[in-house]
């Protein structure tokens, strides 16, 4: 049996849902667990009632995604990397779907759809060395996983639930639903619009930048970046940073980069110490370009409050 060494271990949020349309719900008369179980079961049922929901719970059920009540709806990701006595990396990751106790079954039905695109594509390897910011800004938006397409499938059983026979949602719901997806109904068969309008970022237009000349990507996509970004109101943001995608996700990929580098980094530092100088191995030596600039201790990034939890 090859012994592996447990190198690091990242527990990051895959996505937060967005954060428009929350409504309340619940029975005082049962426990507040039992609540929530009845509640997510009911949810899950409703998801089976849709085409592209049904589609989708088979999809997470052959790829055993646990689904789970939280505080939040959230898709958690906990990526572990390990190393065998021949150096030989391997990287592993288990994907664990939350969605908000709180909320109506209804609601947590479009957050369930929303979370399984997600978790059904989950993110990049976070201990891939060629992993940059902009890559990761660019698919945790418009990747296969990515909000946009969570956002239009959220919708999409939105628009399938309010189709299905009079009785099963209420009209009271089927209006709020329509309150919640009108803008993406109307935007996403535009894709250049669509992709466009998470790139809004109103008030956290500047921190944005900010963040941005804190990374070591080159000055030419500093340039393309804030070419892309706009000040308009943003349409939508993660329900866990409360901040638009693109600023929720730069500060996710500098906190996950500054932890892989810290880690890294030691481990660099303490093999060039030794008595007797080992040779950096080929992840240590591509990961000393991704890290650059990174594990000091002036690094705003590291107190950084992005979404993991
Ligand atoms: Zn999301």
């Amino acid at each position: 049996m090859r012994i592996r060494h447990l190198i690091c271990v990242l527990i990051f949020v895959g996505c937060a849902g967005n954060a428009v349309g929350e409504t309340g719900g619940g029975n005082a008369q049962k426990s507040a667990s039992e609540n929530a179980k009845d509640s997510l079961k009911k949810a899950i049922w409703l998801l089976e009632q849709t085409p592209s929901g049904k589609e989708e719970l088979a999809q997470a059920k052959s790829l055993n995604i646990p689904i789970e009540a939280g505080t939040v709806s959230k898709t958690e990701i906990t990526a572990t990397r390990t190393q065998s006595a021949s150096e030989e990396d391997s990287y592993k990751i288990l994907v664990h779907v939350l969605i908000a106790r709180e909320k109506d079954p209804v609601f947590q039905a479009l957050d369930l759809a929303h979370e399984l695109t997600h978790a059904i594509h989950p993110k990049e390897n976070p201990f891939d060395p060629k992993l940059d910011p902009t890559q990761y800004v660019k698919d945790g938006i418009q990747g296969k996983g990515g909000e946009a397409p969570a956002i239009a499938q959220e919708c999409k059983v939105g628009k399938e639930l309010t189709d299905l026979p009079v009785g099963v949602i209420t009209e009271e719901t089927a209006q709020l639903i329509k309150a919640r997806c009108s803008f993406v109904w109307k935007t996403e068969a535009d894709a250049s619009k669509w992709n466009q309008s998470f790139y809004y970022l109103g008030q956290y237009y500047h921190d944005f930048i900010s963040l941005l000349k804190k990374t070591n990507v080159a000055t030419n996509t500093k340039i393309a970046w804030v070419n892309q970004i706009e000040e308009k109101s943003p349409m939508f943001a993660s329900a866990v940073a409360h901040k638009p995608y693109p600023l929720a996700l730069l500060e996710e990929y500098m906190q996950i980069t500054r932890i892989v580098c810290e880690k890294t980094m030691k481990s660099v530092a303490s093999q060039l110490s030794g008595r007797t100088i080992a040779s950096l191995s080929a992840f240590q030596t591509a990961m000393q370009i991704r890290c650059r600039g990174f594990g000091r201790k002036d690094d705003s990034s590291a107190t950084s409050d992005s979404s993991q939890e």
